[in-house]
């Protein structure tokens, strides 16, 4: 018999997650008895949900905001990328132990592979964790990389060496003309549909492709800029299915396509009370 695939999802807070309806989708449309459970965690309860996690024998975890960083020190070990990026999104235990993984990485580089683009340069906003994934999947292709972010420090501090810096209000039309992909990895747009990380004097070229990772609302302000301007776009779902899909592959050994994962988190964008009860168990063997 097949063991129960156990999996959730640690942060804080974490109840209106997309990833158990997400999950749930991927166990069901492979048939395997498993569950995804919220693991709400506030900072200081760190060490307590690890001990849990370790005794309570899950196949493997999501890790969201604010642990993606601080989790690294209760891992038994790093795969390369996420190693690089400094930042886990997604764990799997093997064995005894539980190693750290960067899906958001991974699926990012799917999707620029995805693209026809040749590598270019790149203008990545932000500079927290979803921007570091993402200069490493550009890096890691060859892009020239100018990260801009709203505290300019920050971002110094964290890609000296691999990518050029300005501050976002410093930004003007010719870093833009002269970029291929514009990526927005901040938070800005997040729940506020009016919100536009971009300063107010930029014009996009058609040339731009532009990849945004806020995904509510799914057509953010600078997804309408983008269209408006005629250029490629993006939207949040895709990195939110991609990296899921990577994440499910590690836990499981199963593959499926991005479209599963990115039906299920529309679905529970639909059905706002759909991320609970999708935290529901699936198949018999439950615990
Ligand atoms: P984080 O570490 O907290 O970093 C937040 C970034 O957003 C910082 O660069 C911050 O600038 C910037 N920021 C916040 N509000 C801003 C505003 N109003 N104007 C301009 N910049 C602003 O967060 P993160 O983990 O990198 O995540 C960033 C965003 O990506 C979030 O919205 C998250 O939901 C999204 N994300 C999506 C996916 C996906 O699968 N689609 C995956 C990962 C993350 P300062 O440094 O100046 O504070």
């Amino acid at each position: 018999m097949t063991p129960e695939v156990r999996l959730g999802i640690m942060g804080y807070p974490v109840a209106h997650s997309r990833s158990p309806a997400m999950h749930q989708a991927a166990l069901q449309h492979c048939g395997l008895s498993g569950s995804y459970q919220l693991l709400p965690t506030p900072p200081e309860q760190l060490t307590e949900t690890m001990q849990h996690i370790r005794s309570a024998q899950l196949t493997g975890f999501n890790v969201t905001i604010p642990h993606k960083e601080t989790v690294l020190a209760h891992l038994d070990a790093l795969e390369t990328s996420a190693q690089r990026v400094g930042a886990v999104n997604c764990v799997v235990r093997e064995g005894r132990g539980l190693i750290g993984h960067n899906t958001d990485a991974g699926g990012m580089a799917r999707i620029l592979d995805g693209l026809p683009l040749s590598a270019g340069r790149a203008i990545v906003i932000g500079a927290g964790g979803a921007a570091r994934a993402s200069v490493d999947a550009l890096a890691c292709r060859g892009w020239r990389i100018l990260v801009a972010n709203r505290t300019a420090e920050r971002a110094r501090a964290a890609f000296a060496g691999c990518a050029e810096v300005l501050p976002l209000a410093d930004m003007t039309n010719r870093e833009v003309e002269d970029a291929s992909l514009l990526l927005n990895a901040t938070a800005a747009g997040m729940g506020r549909p009016h919100e536009s990380p971009l300063p107010a004097a930029i014009r996009l070229p058609p040339h731009l492709t532009v990849i945004e990772l806020v995904y509510t609302p799914l057509e953010t302000r600078l997804l309408r800029q983008a269209r408006t301007a005629g250029c490629t776009t993006v939207d949040g779902l895709a990195l939110l299915a991609a990296q899921a899909a990577d994440s499910f592959e590690l836990w499981t050994g199963r593959r499926l396509p991005d479209e599963v994962f990115r039906r299920a988190a529309e679905s529970a964008a639909e059905a706002p009370e759909g991320a609970e009860r999708a935290a529901g168990r699936v198949g018999a063997a439950t615990t």
